[in-house]
């Protein structure tokens, strides 16, 4: 069965978004070719040097630790096809969940999606009606329109979340505040994984 090179995995508490404080085990797959410019893992846009996992091992991980969530993270996992991972998740009971940007198709049987749409290089617009959850970056104060563009093609049912970039928080967060009380259709996510100082 095919592997998939993985950066990292462990587990945790889920910082972001609807499930802001699950227990989940996260599986950071390497590889992206996104380039968001301040990406926080930018060591995960190269494979090389990182070990390869079946989803065998992957499911024992999650096993071994007691989980009944996943989180499919990168890098940029919709650069693979995941359907083997997903298939052993959801044959045991486990939830799947992916985080993407949707650059690429979006290939497996997912309990939740959340699409993070990057300039740098655009969702597909046929995989935005996949999302359970849309989360939108917040770097500049453009980034609101950006935001609603890529809203309007999600599904009436998708939760929208706008988060400040990490670094650009202080400055953007008061002006996230102010939008969302103009604009109540969306939700705040903060990275309180981050504030929790835990991966
Ligand atoms: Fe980094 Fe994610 Fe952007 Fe890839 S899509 S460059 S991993 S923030």
């Amino acid at each position: 069965m095919k592997k998939f090179p993985v950066m990292e995995h462990f587990y945790t508490i889920q910082g972001e978004g609807v499930f802001t404080g699950y227990p989940a085990y996260f599986i950071r797959l390497a590889g992206c070719d996104v380039g968001c410019t301040w990406c926080d893992v930018k060591d995960s846009w190269d494979t090389s040097g990182y070990p390869v996992y079946s989803p065998e091992e992957m499911y024992d991980w999650v096993l071994q630790a007691g989980a009944n969530r996943v989180v499919i993270t990168g890098g940029e996992p919709a650069m693979y096809d995941l359907t083997s991972i997903s298939e052993i998740m959801i044959n045991n009971n486990i939830k799947l969940h992916i985080e993407t940007s949707a650059a690429h198709p979006i290939i497996g049987q997912f309990d939740w999606v959340c699409i993070s749409p990057k300039k740098f290089k655009f969702p597909i617009p046929e995989e935005m009606i996949k999302a359970n959850e849309l989360k939108c970056i917040v770097y500049n104060k453009s980034d609101f329109e950006w935001a609603e563009q890529w809203a309007q093609t999600c599904d009436a049912n998708c939760a929208l979340f706008l988060q400040p970039e990490w670094d650009r928080r202080e400055k953007m967060m008061p002006l996230i505040v102010e939008y969302v009380k103009e604009n109540p259709h969306w939700r705040i996510s903060l990275q309180t994984h981050k504030y929790l100082n835990i991966p």
